[in-house]
Order: C-alpha cells, then structure tokens, then sequence
C-alpha cells in the first residue's frame, strides 16, 4: 500500500536570489571541505568563506579566477554602498570564471539582463545601480599588473607563464590570492549607458522562418541565419 498523501509544510531556506544547488558529489564535498580548511586556517572572513563556497559549487569546480572575482565582486559591493539582494547590473570584461560569482552573489545573471559579458578579456567587472535616466554611475574593479607583480604565483597565472602548471601550482596560488585578497584589485569610478526600453515587433526571419525582434534582423533575416550562424544542418 501506498503511503496517504500528506501536505507537507516546506520550509524556506534560501530567501536571497540565488540559484539553488543540489548537493555536490563526493569528490566535491572533499574539495569543499579542503578548501574551508584553508580558509579557516588564513582566517577568511566568514562572508567571504561563504562567497566562495558558493560560487565553487557553481563553477563545478575551484578555480584561481573564482576566488580572485568574488574579492572583486564584494570590492565592488563595498565601493557601491550596496549589498547583495539589491537590484544590480553588471559587466563582466571576460568570460573567463568571473561571470559566476556575480551571478551567485549578487543574483545577476544572464537571463534576467543583470550580467552582461563582454569578451574583452580584461578580468574587471562593472557594477551600477538601476537609473531612470540615460545613464548611471557604478564602479569598476580589475585586477592591477602593478599590485600582481608583488605575488609570484597570481603574477604566473595573471599572466599566463610559460611554464606554469595550474594543477601543480593551484596550492601556492589559491594560498597567495586569499592572502592577498584586495590588495591586487584597482578601482575606477565610472558612467555606464543604460540601455533604453524600446518597444519591439515580433517579425519572422525570411531564412528559417523564425520569429525574432524586428530590430534584430539583418536584411530580413535573424542573424543566426547571417552574421552569428555557428551551425549547419545535418540529416536526422
Ligand atoms: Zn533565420
């Protein structure tokens, strides 16, 4: 016999905007805990503990870019006078680790048009706040080659050595960024342009017969079918 179906209260136990996780395999659950060991033991503060965490799970997996973005992310909350939960935007100048802590912190993501990459390949985010007006000023925080000099082991992953193995180094180099923290992050204050809440008409793309914003065509077909094809058709 099946049991009775019963209504079952849920608690709430995730109240900020964040994604929620299922629990990590095992091999995870030991570099978690290897990981909140060595923070523990550097005596990271305990917001930041969390940051990383987090932002680990998300990733899948540790990595130098992860830890560096999550100082930037919570330089850049800082400088901003904001905290996590707030309706935020954000660029991130690289697609390179960064765009996760700042999906996992501050519940930008590229879904809800918070997190915006570009692929500039500078490692630096951007973050502002909502604006009425055309534009908003934010700050922005990158990582220093002046201050990176001063860290042999970030400089050689910053600048990607020849030579320098990341598996091999991964201890040193994790060991040095928590050390270092903020102290090889720059900032500027800056204007961003906000962009504008144009109406926009549904229109089909005259190549595949799709339906794209109007203002996304390209002579009269999507730019999939144009300048950002990445596929061709294979049979069944
Ligand atoms: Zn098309």
């Amino acid at each position: 016999m099946p049991p009775p179906l019963t209504r079952v209260k849920r608690k709430i136990v995730n109240l900020s905007p964040v994604p929620c996780f299922s629990m990590p395999p095992a091999s995870s659950r030991s570099t978690e805990e290897k990981m909140t060991a060595l923070m523990e033991r550097l005596g990271v503060d305990p917001r930041i503990q969390d940051y990383v965490t987090r932002s680990i799970r998300f990733h899948t997996h540790p990595a130098p870019g992860i830890l560096i973005s999550v100082f930037m992310v919570d330089y850049a909350l800082e400088l901003l006078g904001a905290s996590p939960g707030e309706r935020l935007y954000a660029v991130c100048e690289t697609r390179k680790c960064a765009p996760d802590p700042i999906q996992v912190i501050l519940g930008c993501t590229a879904g809800n048009k918070g997190l915006q990459v570009l692929p500039i390949g500078r490692f630096a985010l951007t973050l502002n706040r909502p604006s009425e007006g055309p534009t908003s000023d934010g700050v922005r925080v990158y990582v220093d080659p002046a201050k990176v000099a001063e860290y042999p082991a970030i400089r050689a992953w910053y600048t990607n050595a020849p030579g320098f193995d990341k598996r091999e180094q991964e201890g040193p180099l994790f060991d040095e960024i928590f050390r270092a923290g903020r102290r090889i992050l720059s900032h500027k204050r800056v204007r961003v342009k906000v962009p504008g809440k144009e109406k926009w008409e549904a229109a089909l793309c005259s190549c595949c017969g799709e339906m794209v914003p109007g203002d996304l065509l390209e002579d009269g077909a999507c730019m999939g079918c144009g300048s950002l094809a990445y596929y061709e058709e294979i049979s069944p």
